[in-house]
């Protein structure tokens, strides 16, 4: 049955706006544009949508997996908050299991004896904590803006006494500001903005990148001629020397974004100074707990240090990747000692990771 969704499909569709997209790159000079979210790398490289540009668009893979960046003393603390007392149960998503950190995985820990549990959302980890109130239930939570509002909007209701949230969340705004700030001789050309992130943040927020960076940018969906439409909107502001941040997934994002969803954050979070894995700190993209919820803060309620970690694991390119200056065959691991059963680095960790996606649909 032909859905909605499967409109953004059609392949004469897709066509259309390929042939768009030759048509107006046509005689320009090279033309970088860089994602920032791992949906978006999953999707072009699962339909193969870098095969249908021209040569001069290179379409480049930023840091948009909130597993990749998650930073390694983190992962090295939810550890020690697992083995820390046996009436400790730790929650965490899939993909967190498995991530690659000195010293060993989540999934190692719990084969060491930890109790460590994989949820859904955080309602399951409330659900653990109401079945279980003889234990602490700690939900180590990652994820960007997108993930950070639901759990804002339920830490302001009713919690058992027996969970806390030990959050790693990360605002994707402030993060490309910084890489743009990064980048004077403009090595990438325009920013195809992450649709889920705006769908809470709104477009407005993105406004710096034309304003003060003269970078192209547009919001894009997920279907194929989501993306399409996207890089064809970035190729033309960049033509017309006429930037801005345009909107081109109105059926889901409005230009102010979602008011409720930043009440939420605004509430609960408080921006800071935040790493991100193999970048560093960067000003102001964390969003840490405001001091009222000290209490349900599990950092502070075990008073556990996040250590100096290595956080880039021997021989593993992610930091180059997640800033898109290397591809992943160009790491010498790739597909060779690192495959999605055995990563060695977290950009083969998620389906959001580069490496993982690059790998399961061989991108080249
Ligand atoms: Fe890291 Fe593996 Fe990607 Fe190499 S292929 S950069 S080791 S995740």
């Amino acid at each position: 049955m032909w859905s909605v969704i499967d409109t953004f499909k059609d392949p004469q569709l897709v066509k259309h706006l390929a042939e768009q997209i030759v048509l107006v790159s046509k005689n320009m000079e090279l033309i970088t544009i860089m994602h920032v979210c791992g949906t978006h790398e999953h999707e072009i490289s699962r339909y193969a949508l870098r095969q249908l540009l021209p040569p001069q668009i290179d379409l480049i893979a930023g840091p948009g997996c909130p597993v990749c960046i998650t930073p390694a003393s983190m992962i090295v603390a939810a550890n020690k908050l697992a083995m820390m007392d046996s009436k400790h149960l730790l929650v965490t998503y899939g993909d967190v299991m498995r991530i690659p950190v000195p010293g060993g995985s989540l999934s190692d820990t719990r084969s060491q004896g930890a109790d460590i549990r994989i949820v859904y959302s955080m309602l399951d980890a409330i659900k653990l904590a109401h079945e279980n109130p003889d234990r602490e239930v700690i939900f180590f939570s990652v994820g960007f803006e997108t993930t950070a509002a639901p759990v804002a909007s339920l830490l302001l209701g009713v919690l058992p006494n027996n969970f806390s949230i030990y959050p790693c969340h990360r605002y994707v705004p402030t993060a490309l500001q910084a890489l743009v700030k990064e980048d004077p001789i403009m090595r990438i050309n325009g920013f195809l903005l992450p649709g889920h992130a705006a769908i809470i943040t709104g477009g407005k927020v993105y406004e710096f990148l034309p304003h003060e960076y003269g970078r192209a940018s547009a919001i894009a969906g997920f279907e194929p001629s989501d993306i399409l439409n996207g890089i064809w909107s970035i190729v033309k502001q960049i033509k017309e020397q006429k930037t801005m941040v345009d909107n081109c997934y109105k059926r889901a994002v409005r230009f102010t974004g979602n008011p409720k969803a930043q009440y939420y954050l605004n509430q609960v979070f408080k921006k800071d100074i935040a790493a991100w894995r193999g970048i560093g700190d960067l000003p102001d993209t964390g969003f840490e707990l405001k001091s009222n919820f000290d209490h349900i803060n599990a950092k502070k309620r075990f008073q556990i240090k996040e250590d100096n970690v290595e956080d880039v694991m021997p021989g593993c390119s992610c930091p180059q990747i997640m800033l898109g200056h290397l591809k992943p065959s160009s790491c010498p691991l790739f597909s060779i000692s690192c495959t999605p059963i055995t990563p060695k680095g977290p950009c083969m960790v998620s389906q959001e990771g580069t490496c993982r996606a690059h790998y399961v649909f061989k991108e080249i």
